[in-house]
Formats: C-alpha cells, sequence, structure tokens
C-alpha cells in the first residue's frame, strides 16, 4: 500500500529564506543555511555527522540519510525529491517535514538507527504496546518490509491463529491489555495480516460495552473500531457466552472414563461437579478461552473423582475450547474465508442482541 505522501511535506521554505528571497530578489541558493527553525534537536537522535534532519511536531532528528534511504523505498523516494535544490537547509543537511508525532518517529529510529542494546539475539525484548504499534505504524508506511515482520511477529505470538501456539504462550511478548486490543484490530486491518484478527476481536469481545469508549493513548487522543468490526464484537460476545453454557455441558455431562474403577462415585461425582460449575460465572462468561481445569482439580479432588476421570475432564476441557477456538472466524465473528471480511447485516446484530 502507498504511503499518503500528501502527509509528507518533503521541503518548507522557512520564514527566514523566505523573507530573504523578497528582500533580495533572487533564488534560493542550496547552498544557503538558515539558523534552527521551528524545532528543538532531539537529545537522542542528533547527529554531528548526519545527513538529514527529519522534523515531527517541534522535534528534529539529525540522522543518516543513505542509511535509511537504503532501508526504505519511501524514505529513499522522499529524500531524491528533495535535491539537489533544498530550499531549506540547517547545519548543511536538507530538512524534511514529518506528520507523525516526535514520540513515533522516535521508535522508529529505535530500530533503524539502535544507540544503544547492540545485541545480535536478545532474549529480553522490552517494547511496549505503544512502541510496537507506532514501528508497525510507521514500517507500513514508509514500506521498511522486514522490521514491520518482526514488530507484527512479537505480537503474533500471543495474536495467533493457531490454538496449540495460543495454549502454550499464555505469556504476552508485549503486554497489551484488554483495551489495546482495540488498536489489535485496527493495526491489522492496516498492514492486512488477518490472523491477527481472531484472537483480538475476542479479546474486545471481554471488554463488553467498555469496547465503545475506545482506547485512549498515552497522547491522549483515543481509537475506536470501525463501526463493521464493533458489530463483530457486539455479535461475538452474544455467541461467545452461549458457547460457554455448551463447553460446561461438554465437559461435565459424562461418563467416568474408561480406566475409571471407581465408577459409580465418580458418576456421583461429575454430577455435583456439574451443578457447581452451572452455578459459576463462567458457566455464561464469554471468556471461554480460559480453562476449567482449576475447577476440575479443586472441585474433583472435594468431591472424590478418581485421578483418571479428572485426566479425561481436563482433556474434554481442551477438545471444547479447540472446537470454539475453530469457530472464532467465522461463526463467532462473521470473518470471511481466509480471514477476509464477511459482510454482517445490521439487523443481524440486532437480532443476536435482541
Ligand atoms: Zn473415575
Amino acid at each position: 500500500m502507498s504511503p499518503d505522501r500528501q502527509e509528507t511535506r518533503p521541503l518548507k521554505r522557512s520564514r527566514t529564506q523566505a523573507a530573504q528571497d523578497d528582500l533580495s530578489g533572487s533564488q534560493p541558493s542550496s547552498k544557503m543555511e538558515t539558523t534552527l527553525g521551528d524545532f528543538e534537536r532531539s537529545e537522542e537522535f542528533w547527529l554531528e555527522d548526519g545527513s538529514i534532519i527529519l522534523v515531527a511536531q517541534q522535534t528534529g532528528f539529525r540522522v543518516y540519510r543513505a542509511l535509511l534511504a537504503r532501508q526504505s523505498t519511501v524514505f529513499s523516494n522522499m529524500f531524491s525529491s528533495s535535491t539537489p535544490n533544498a530550499e531549506e537547509m540547517v547545519e548543511g543537511c536538507p530538512v524534511v517535514y514529518m506528520s507523525e508525532s516526535a514520540e513515533e518517529v522516535a521508535h522508529l529510529l529505535h530500530v533503524l538507527l539502535p544507540t544503544s542494546q547492540r545485541t545480535l539475539f536478545s532474549r529480553n525484548f522490552s517494547f511496549s504496546f505503544e512502541q510496537i504499534s507506532a514501528i508497525i505504524r510507521l514500517a507500513h508506511k514508509y514500506d521498511i518490509q522486514d522490521v514491520l515482520d518482526q514488530a507484527i511477529a512479537s505480537l503474533a505470538h500471543f495474536f495467533t491463529s493457531d490454538f496449540d501456539t495460543w495454549e502454550r504462550n499464555k505469556k504476552q511478548v508485549v503486554d497489551v491489555t484488554l483495551a489495546q486490543s482495540i488498536c489489535i484490530v485496527n493495526l491489522a486491518r492496516l498492514v492486512d495480516w488477518p490472523s491477527l484478527l481472531p484472537v483480538a476481536l475476542y479479546q474486545c469481545a471481554l471488554l463488553g460495552s467498555t469496547v465503545l469508549g475506545g482506547y485512549k493513548h498515552d497522547n491522549a487522543s483515543v481509537e475506536h473500531l470501525h463501526p463493521d468490526d464493533l458489530r463483530r464484537v457486539i455479535r461475538g460476545r452474544n455467541r461467545l457466552a452461549k458457547e460457554a453454557n455448551e463447553m460446561v455441558a461438554e465437559i461435565f455431562i459424562s461418563d467416568p472414563c474408561a480406566r475409571c474403577t471407581t465408577r459409580a462415585s465418580c458418576r456421583d461425582a461429575l454430577r455435583r461437579m456439574l451443578e457447581i460449575a452451572v452455578a459459576d460465572d463462567g458457566c455464561s462468561s464469554p471468556e471461554v478461552l480460559r480453562s476449567w481445569d482449576c475447577g476440575i482439580e479443586n472441585w474433583g479432588e472435594e468431591e472424590g473423582l478418581c485421578d483418571a476421570c479428572q485426566r479425561a475432564a481436563v482433556e474434554r476441557d481442551t477438545t471444547a475450547r479447540r472446537h470454539v477456538w475453530n469457530k472464532l472466524p467465522d461463526i463467532i465473528f462473521g470473518l470471511g474465508v481466509d480471514g477476509q471480511v464477511a459482510d454482517i447485516e445490521a439487523n443481524d446484530v440486532i437480532s443476536e442482541t435482541a
């Protein structure tokens, strides 16, 4: 996808330069330097031998032009269009104005021009959600594919389309709250990465009505779901609650397992465990991917369920969650084949919520 070039002003004439031109009537000289314009030097990214200055909001980043151009065809095109007649030069460097926030540009430069943590392979992944989301947006816009792939991979560890991966990776690489999952949905749409969607929509569904309020970023801007995705989430939440009921039945309505040697007492234990589960909030909670294993273990011990029947119940729990996992993309959230967006009728939502 091509970036919005109109957002980027390749070169803006400074007021000083314009005034000089008006007085002299001469063409601006590419060699003529202006004083520092309406920006301050970045403390971290003002490299004395840098060859281009990126300005975002009120911050100037003096960095290496060729190094950025090599990593991004968009930067390369942007910079080449700024020469040889640069209208605004600061300390011999052309100045390029960017539409992003200074924080977002800094997050990207941390990846493209690392000044610390120069480890070839690090287990200590320390990017925050705000950093990763900024890196994804900018790497997408500026066509820096390897950075984009790595940033998405850090999210895909948790926002996976594979149940076994989900079961293994309970801990997130990037800590993403339920509300931040709203932004994950939007990022997945932006970069066309549909495999992030099922878990992200599921997380949004767990928000309940607070999903309507959107997510408030560090900079106070609020991000909302697209209305189509909001419908998916509301419809999905209702369907998940129905699935929760069916899962309790699948797990707890069962005969003792084939290896059971205390069938009569295990049959009674399973019946009492079903009563406890039905009375539990989890029975109608949309949080269907959360395992009942703790309940099976604790209630099983209290009610005298044998070890073999406990293991069988845990297996039924995993099977039930795998079953509902497979329903997430299409049946629960109405994503089409291969994760593409399927049309959702407005009255479909109304009928589900009625
Ligand atoms: Zn048993």
